[in-house]
């Protein structure tokens, strides 16, 4: 089965009303690659903001979600919440929630698991740091993500994973295509263990300092499905990498 073509936008902690109105705005006016999936993730307190405003074949996501329905829980965002909002994408286990916010392989699959389970799909991320690089431990740290998530057994039709480098993550230090397509290979050769099926049509993305130069030549390698863009899709040039395709 052919894999559509994705390219996520995750905004981070960055933008206001108006730098997020003017991204919108670029989006809308672009001539887009129409084979190609789309999808954005501006901070929470802007996802109406961006859902109302977008065009709406680009679809919204946030960038974290709890995984309880509702209730005493200060500070999350539930699934039913985002659905009720028209947003029906989120990103997970991003490596500064797992760094930063301490988030373990357990509750990233937890959360995973529960927006699956409840209609909200999943840019999952994962990724090793510099030093697990140079040890030589990629594969094994980023197996032992993927099998933390499949203990979950979580509805994979609604998971895009994001391949990750920590190291390569807004420092301007892209990995290599033999590097980005050795590891996306041996992530399409472990979910052959899930299935061939969920081998064949999950989408694997590159992320970490993707830039209009270097999205062509990714693009090209033949497990890498789309990219998760972090600093370049707040600026115009993220239509770029969106039509990387026609390169
Ligand atoms: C990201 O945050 O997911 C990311 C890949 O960031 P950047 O493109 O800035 O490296």
């Amino acid at each position: 089965m052919a894999r559509k073509f994705f390219v996520g936008g995750n905004f981070k902690m960055n933008g206001t009303i108006s730098s997020i109105k003017e991204i919108v705005n670029n989006l809308n006016n672009a001539n887009l690659d129409p084979s190609i999936e789309v999808v954005i993730a501006p901070p929470s307190l802007y996802l109406l903001l961006v859902r109302e405003n977008l065009r709406p074949e680009i679809e919204v996501a946030a960038q974290n979600v709890f995984d309880k329905p509702n209730g005493a829980f200060t500070g999350e965002i539930s699934v039913t919440q985002l659905k009720d909002s028209k947003i029906n994408w989120t990103i997970l286990g991003h490596s500064e929630r797992r760094t930063i916010l301490k988030e373990s392989d357990a509750v990233v699959s937890q959360k995973t698991k529960f927006a699956t389970d409840n209609g909200v799909s999943v840019i999952w991320c994962c990724g090793e740091s510099l030093e697990e690089r140079e040890a030589g431990r990629t594969i094994e740290v980023v197996s032992s993500q993927l099998e933390a998530l499949k203990a979950e057994n979580p509805d994979w039709s609604k998971i895009v994973i994001a391949y990750e480098p920590i190291w390569a993550i807004g420092t301007g230090k892209v990995a290599t295509t033999e590097q980005a397509q050795e590891v996306h290979k041996a992530i399409r050769d472990w979910l052959k263990g899930v299935s061939d099926k969920v081998a064949d049509e999950t989408r694997i993305l590159y992320g970490g300092s993707v830039s209009e130069k270097n999205c062509g030549e990714l693009s090209k390698q033949p497990d890498i499905d789309g990219f998760l863009v972090g600093g370049a899709s707040l600026k115009p040039a993220f239509v770029d990498i969106i039509n990387c395709k026609k390169q």
